[in-house]
């Protein structure tokens, strides 16, 4: 593709989701109303917006304009008309969502035992089932789903569709999409956890148009997604963001991966239980959380550190990328809400002067659906570039 070819490519692909947008946020809309906030010629919007009816996202209404009082017809959006799966898989649990274009969850579905983790092969045939029975048990109308979206914890390529490596679920380099794909044959998309929840949180979290939102993942290990205009930045081999094994102290304690230091050495939930364990036996982080709010100093001062290296991690993150929003996620986070506030507080500690107050610091909104969502949206989004 020559650069012209591929400027042009850009631009169409821009004023699509202009227009989109646009639908999505004011309908019922008119064309000429939309041609006057875009700047757009009137046949350029038509052209989108045909291209938009054809696939049966938007529909045409027959409704009086405001204002002028004559008759125009209206633009709105069919959200169940467009349908795509999300898929979360992790150690041991496989959950499925069915989602509209407005990004809810209209079926679900979660699998933790029939699970043949060391066999791919077999799991991704036990997924189709799953996900047909889905399809067929609330009477979904097949052709409304125009795509499938997985989330896996682990290094992975986008653009074969493979699991390059997952330590969770001790695969490597496995087609995965292209196993799913060839019992449903609806067009799977595979990438890494964190960043399609980060997708998720930026199109219908706490944050939803956000132009640079960083999302921070602190859980059995800890990592970064950063969002700019909608997408998902992935580097040069979609590791991008892999924080947890940037150093902290190359004298510090062992990690997984063999190096010493590593940041999720810090906060990681098996490094904190770990420290909990050099005062008494302890199998979970609630327990320590309880022996916290018993006021044992131990475990007020092991939270009080984790807090300490998450509100480093926020600091760094803000003096790398300059985001208007960090999304913290993660079950450390989620399920102890009141790590936010202290994180908050000590922040003050580490921030440099010139980024007070450029960005907004709040928790996960979609929680525990929010990797079944972004996924499903990493599908739409994939569908909508192919399609127009
Ligand atoms: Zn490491």
């Amino acid at each position: 593709m020559d650069i012209s070819k591929h400027d042009q490519e850009f631009i169409k692909k821009k004023n699509k989701n202009m227009v989109l947008d646009i639908i999505k946020s004011s309908r019922p809309i008119s064309r000429a109303k939309i041609a006057k906030l875009t700047s757009m010629s009137a046949t350029s919007v038509g052209r989108i917006v045909n291209d938009l009816c054809q696939i049966g996202l938007v529909k045409e209404t027959e409704q009086y304009s405001s204002g002028v009082g004559r008759k125009a017809t209206m633009l709105d959006i069919d959200a169940g008309s467009v349908l795509t799966i999300g898929v979360e898989m992790d150690k041991g649990v496989i959950k499925i969502g069915i989602v509209d274009f407005d990004g809810h969850i209209i079926a679900e579905n979660k699998l933790t035992k029939l699970y043949h983790l060391d066999d791919p092969v077999k799991v991704a045939r036990e997924l189709s089932e799953y996900i047909q029975e889905l399809i067929d048990h609330n009477e979904i109308v097949i052709s409304k789903i125009i795509g499938i979206g997985i989330g896996v914890p682990g290094i992975i390529d986008m653009d074969k569709g493979t699991i390059v490596f997952s330590s969770q679920l001790g695969w490597e380099n496995v087609n995965f999409a292209a196993l799913v794909e060839s019992h449903l044959h609806i067009p799977t998309v595979i990438d890494n956890d964190l960043k399609v929840k980060a997708l998720g949180e930026t199109y219908y979290g706490f944050v939803k148009g956000s132009k640079r939102a960083v999302l921070l993942g602190f859980g059995s290990g800890v990592g970064s997604a950063l969002v700019i205009d909608g997408t998902v930045y992935r580097g040069e081999s979609n590791i991008a963001g892999e924080i947890g094994h940037s150093t902290v102290d190359p004298n510090g304690m062992l990690c997984e991966c063999g190096k010493r230091g590593c940041l999720q050495t810090y906060i990681a939930d098996f490094t904190i239980i770990q420290e909990a364990n050099k005062v008494k036996p302890i199998t979970s982080i609630k327990e320590i959380f309880d022996s916290a709010h018993n006021n044992e100093t131990w475990a007020v001062q092991i939270i009080d550190r984790a807090c300490t290296y998450i509100a480093i991690t926020v600091s760094n993150v803000v003096c790398m990328y300059n985001p208007d929003t960090i999304i913290l996620g993660g079950h450390l986070i989620e399920q102890h809400v009141e790590m936010l506030e202290t994180v908050k507080q000590k922040i003050n500690q580490f921030i440099w002067g010139p980024f007070n107050g450029t960005y907004k610091l709040v928790s996960s909104k979609l929680q525990s659906n929010a990797v079944i969502i972004g996924a499903a949206t990493l599908a739409l989004q994939q569908r909508l570039d192919h399609e127009m």
